[in-house]
């Protein structure tokens, strides 16, 4: 093995870049310790900086012509071939990911690494399928094709760093951009190991890369480079500022997939126990989700007896080892992230709202953050309005719809809202009324990959998802012939 590639989790693990189908290094690295043993260091990584974004969208820039060129069915084909081979490679992506970020490796192994296979496949089918639009007009006849537009920045983050980074790329491949993937530094390793996998699928030299580093330092320098013509992005509203500048700068289209803080409506004609359970698993991967329902609004009429059977399943809960079948609460990223969580309750405590349960960081060890519930003292309190990012829930009650639904819609986000009621009629209404991308009723986090994917306000811009996120990624053309003017 080279010095170059170590051995992570029994998994061999390669700490360089990839760019143009080559292994390069850094003059620096960044180190990545595990979130399960905060003294276990997994790696030294390379630490990109402008060169080595300069070299990857050059790479990018060499391979867009060719891999453009393809029929979308030819690049269907290449990326069916890296589906078949993340699909042999389960065990080693989840071994990775399961210490590098802490996610369950039991739901690495049984749905999210191969989710990753099905990203590629469901937009290699979606854009061989595409039907270019052709109808007659004003003597002419018209028709709407998709151009590939050119190198596509990929920019991800630490929580989910394998579903994101393979749900992001498979569109921008799909429509013809070669990519340049940046993932999160918090979490780094299974994107590593994508490009190991692309490599073994035979993907062309330079149609993915992966760059490692900071996202102030490489990251500010890929989104910088005018020759990069889509900028897709997940993370938090203050980094998209700083990329959204970039991004208007060299008049380059880009999409956000931003932060979230989603109310959970339980209405007192709700399947009360399913909603409680629901509501108690919001504090899975220990509340690092994006889309977690956050703000419990429960009815008045019901709030006693939701919150015992709140309690109760809450109760239910095992703090561990994600690499453990029994874990249902993992670690948390790291101890920043840690402190920063503990600092929005203690914030909370010193506003006057009221914490309920949990509250601290676990006193005997490891990253672990107490399954949290504050009754906040007003809806302007800050534990309301800012997304946490943590184990941590607020509970207010709601009179009727009218009041529920205002309060749902009283932050700056928009990501996604939960709703449980009995009734079709008010599943409609308040489904419709709730400001958000996505809205589940009676059940969450099910997602058909052809529809539309994204947040309202400051949880984004633009929608992934299907054609949605194909679209992002072509440059549209109308092309129009005058009728009877060619053989
Ligand atoms: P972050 O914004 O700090 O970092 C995200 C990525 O951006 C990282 O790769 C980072 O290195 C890079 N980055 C940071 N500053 C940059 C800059 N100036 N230029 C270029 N790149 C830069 O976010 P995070 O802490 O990694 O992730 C948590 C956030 O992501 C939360 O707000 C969460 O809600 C959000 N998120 C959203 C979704 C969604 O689909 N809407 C999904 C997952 C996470």
């Amino acid at each position: 093995m080279s010095e170059h590639r170590i051995e992570v989790a029994g998994v061999e693990v390669a700490t360089q870049h990839y760019i143009g189908g080559r292994r390069v290094g850094s003059a620096s690295t960044f180190e990545v310790r595990s979130p399960l043993d905060w003294d276990w260091k997994l790696a030294d990584v390379a630490r990109g900086d402008a060169s080595t974004a300069r070299d990857a969208v050059t790479a990018a820039e060499e391979a867009f012509p060719a891999w453009a060129a393809l029929s979308a069915k030819e690049r269907a084909e290449h990326l069916h071939r890296l589906a078949d081979v993340i699909d042999a490679n389960v065990e080693r992506v989840a071994q990775v990911e399961t210490v590098d970020m802490a996610m369950r490796l039991q739901s690495l192994r049984e749905r999210l690494v191969h989710r990753g296979a099905e990203n590629f496949r469901n937009y290699a089918d979606l854009a061989a399928g595409y039907e270019e639009r052709v109808w007659s007009s004003k003597g002419t006849e018209n028709r709407v094709i998709r151009m590939p537009a050119g190198p596509a920045v990929i920019i991800t983050p630490w929580n989910a760093p394998w579903m994101l980074s393979t749900w992001k790329m498979a569109p921008a491949l799909a429509a013809g951009n070669p990519v340049v993937l940046k993932p999160a530094e918090w979490s780094p390793l299974s994107a590593s190991i994508l490009a190991d996998l692309a490599d073994e699928a035979g993907m062309p030299p330079g149609v993915l890369n992966v760059v490692q580093g900071i996202g102030e330092e490489v990251g500010a320098a890929l989104v910088a480079d005018p020759r990069v013509r889509r900028i897709s992005f997940t993370g938090s509203p203050e980094a998209a500022r700083h990329i959204g500048r970039a991004a208007a700068e060299n008049i380059v289209p880009f999409t956000a997939e931003l932060g979230g803080k989603g109310p959970l409506l339980v209405f007192e004609d709700a399947d009360l126990d399913a909603a409680a359970k629901k509501a108690a698993w919001q504090y899975d991967d220990s509340g690092q989700v994006c889309l977690a329902g956050t703000r419990l609004l429960v009815q008045d009429s019901i709030r006693e007896a939701f919150l015992e059977r709140f309690h109760a399943y809450v109760d239910t809960h095992v703090l561990g080892d994600s690499r453990a079948d029994d874990t249902t609460i993992t670690p948390m990223i790291h101890p920043d992230h840690l402190a920063r969580v503990d600092g929005f309750v203690q914030r909370a405590r010193d506003n006057g709202d009221r914490v309920v349960r949990g509250g601290r960081v676990r006193p005997d060890g490891g990253l672990f953050y107490e399954p949290t519930l504050v009754e906040p003292a007003s809806n302007d309190s800050e534990i309301v309005q800012r997304e946490v990012f943590g184990p941590v829930l607020t509970f207010q009650t709601f009179a009727d719809e009218d009041e529920g639904v205002r309060l749902a819609n009283s932050t700056d986000y928009g990501l996604s809202g939960i709703v449980y009621t009995g009734s079709r009629e008010r599943a409609e209404r308040v489904g419709r009324a709730v400001r958000a991308g996505t809205v589940w009723v009676n059940t969450f986090l099910v997602r058909d990959l052809t529809a539309p994917f994204g947040g309202c306000r400051i949880s984004g811009i633009g929608r992934e998802g299907g054609h949605f996120a194909l679209e992002f990624h072509a440059d549209l053309k109308t092309l129009q012939i005058l009728d009877g003017s060619t053989g």
